[in-house]
């Protein structure tokens, strides 16, 4: 079995034990700069010798569809109905492309796959142009991914030069060649058609579809787009069939998905399981909890438009229409774990300004939309907040989802609305009570000294407003008036005297 070489080696670990690795079979396990280690010890191109030499360009596109392979840079598409309509298309030139922006923050699923194992996406792609006819790869990359672009590179060079890139592939009449296109690190770039521009030479905006890319692509040209992860599954389903691929997973979503667990966990990394596996297994059995001893307080799917999800998900079982109908999104596989430290109206702040400065400005929905969401975040988080913005941003959500062209406007209210729905009682503490009850906003905390002062003056000489008065051995004041709330004091103070506070309540020094 083509995932078995991972178990023998890190199964006993459980961080990786409790993991199916496919997309990520070889990361670790083989050398990713030796074409020898892919072929001899990870079954490298066997699947493109297999798919030439045994099956018809109809019989892999039949094989992918009935895997139920969906695409896994988000949106969820079945790969082999995208497949077969490319592979419909008359016409003598067409592309394949591999889309390899990831531009989620702290997500490096992608780059992973291409540092660690660059030969299973080639091999991938040329089984995908073979299916549907096209002659031309192109993967998209970041700049910003310098060691998977050498890779790719190298890869590519040691490709042709064993005859799996190039003229008459191993002794067939398929053709195919792979280029590299380096994206300038804009977010939207990872939308396809917004890619398609972007290979073009133009400017990376989406545009209206249909026609879809795999009418219409690049050059306009039928095209077959799929991202890395996606790409890095077809050599393991061509090798071992598609029923032992539709044997994992849900009824809907099939196989498995690769996060990458960030925030508040015990153990941070790439995950890789079946789809079906619940947010608890993720969160407590592969990532070990929460450290500190703290309380688990939300978990983040779907990248920066992803929904915060509660408590009461965390049984939810992990598949394109469980996440959906919980209020988040798969995405391309971020999920990031909040604890009790978090505010909540803060994290869903730090998105939206996040995809707010990521929208191309095309349309105005998205354009000015996630501005006014984030103009009236920022006076939340401030302590301005008035009656009624919690509706207003509310109201511009479901607008901005309802009427933007592209994915990313249509996601991007995600974390403020699924916020809103969740954790509301925050947002009222934030307008109402002048409170950030995880003392995260820092215009609304207060510092104050209290009773422990040994009057020591050492936050007094760190003071950067003279905010603290006090004489030596006598205990000390902060002057609110004064204080820009830099927390210097708090940092400071080794007696665990200064303490921090949010809330109209009258505090007393
Ligand atoms: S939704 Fe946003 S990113 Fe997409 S086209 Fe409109 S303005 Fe551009
Ligand atoms: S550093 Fe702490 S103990 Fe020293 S004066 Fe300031 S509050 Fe008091
Ligand atoms: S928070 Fe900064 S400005 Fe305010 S009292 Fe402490 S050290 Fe001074």
């Amino acid at each position: 079995m083509i995932t078995d070489n991972f178990k023998k080696n890190f199964g006993d670990i459980n961080f990786f034990g409790k993991q199916l690795r496919i997309a990520l079979r070889n990361c670790g396990m083989i050398n990713p700069e030796d074409i020898y280690d892919y072929i001899y010890n990870a079954c490298g191109y066997e699947a493109l010798a297999k798919a030439l030499s045994d099956m018809k360009p109809s019989e892999i596109v039949e094989e992918i569809k009935k895997s139920g392979l969906r695409g896994r840079g988000g949106a969820g598409f079945p790969t082999g109905l995208k497949w077969e309509f490319t592979a419909k298309e008359q016409n003598f030139e067409k592309y394949v492309v591999c889309n390899a922006d990831e531009g989620d923050p702290g997500a490096f699923m992608d780059r992973s796959v291409i540092e660690g194992d660059p030969h299973s996406v080639i091999e991938g792609m040329l089984i995908g142009g073979y299916a549907v006819g096209a002659s031309k790869g192109i993967i998209y990359i970041r700049a910003e991914y310098p060691l998977a672009v050498e890779r790719l590179y190298k890869a590519f060079a040691a490709a042709r030069k064993e005859g799996f890139l190039g003229e008459n592939i191993l002794g067939s009449k398929f053709n195919f060649d792979i280029e590299i296109r380096l994206g300038a690190g804009a977010f939207v770039c990872g939308e396809e058609t917004a890619l398609i521009n972007s290979i073009e030479g133009k400017r990376g905006m989406p545009r209206p579809r249909p026609p879809f890319p795999a009418a219409n692509g690049v050059f306009g040209k039928p095209t077959l787009v799929n991202n890395v992860e996606t790409w890095a599954n077809i050599a393991a389903i061509i090798i071992e069939g598609y029923q032992w691929f539709s044997n994992i997973g849900t009824e809907k979503s099939k196989g498995t998905k690769v996060f990458a667990l960030a925030g508040k966990i015990k153990n941070t990394g790439l995950v890789e399981v079946p789809m079906g596996t619940t947010l608890r297994e993720i969160v407590y059995g592969i990532g070990g909890g929460i450290p500190n001893g703290k309380k688990f307080k939300s978990v983040q799917t779907g990248g920066p438009s992803g929904g915060c999800l509660t408590e009461k998900f965390l049984d939810t079982k992990i598949d394109y229409e469980s996440l959906a109908a919980a209020g988040s999104i798969m995405g391309s596989g971020g999920m990031i774990i909040i604890d009790e430290d978090s505010c909540m109206v803060n994290l869903a702040k730090y998105f939206i300004e996040f995809t707010q400065s990521e929208s191309c400005g095309k349309c105005v929905p998205c354009r000015e939309g996630t501005k006014r969401m984030l103009e009236i975040l920022e006076r939340i988080t401030s302590g301005e907040g008035r009656e009624g913005d919690i509706e207003k941003l509310e109201r511009l959500g479901n607008v901005i989802k309802q009427a933007s062209l592209c994915g990313l406007g249509q996601s991007a209210p995600n974390p403020v609305l699924s916020t809103i729905k969740n954790f509301r009682n925050e947002y009222e503490e934030h307008i109402k009570l002048k409170k950030c009850r995880a003392n995260a906003c820092e215009k609304l905390v207060n510092y104050y000294v209290t009773d422990k002062c040994v009057g020591c003056g050492a936050c007094k000489r760190v003071c950067p407003a003279g905010a603290i008065e006090g004489s030596l051995k006598a205990k000390h004041k902060v002057d609110l008036a004064r204080c820009i709330k830099c927390g210097r004091c708090y940092k400071t103070c080794k007696f665990g005297a200064v303490k921090k506070d949010s809330g109209i309540l009258e505090i007393m020094q």
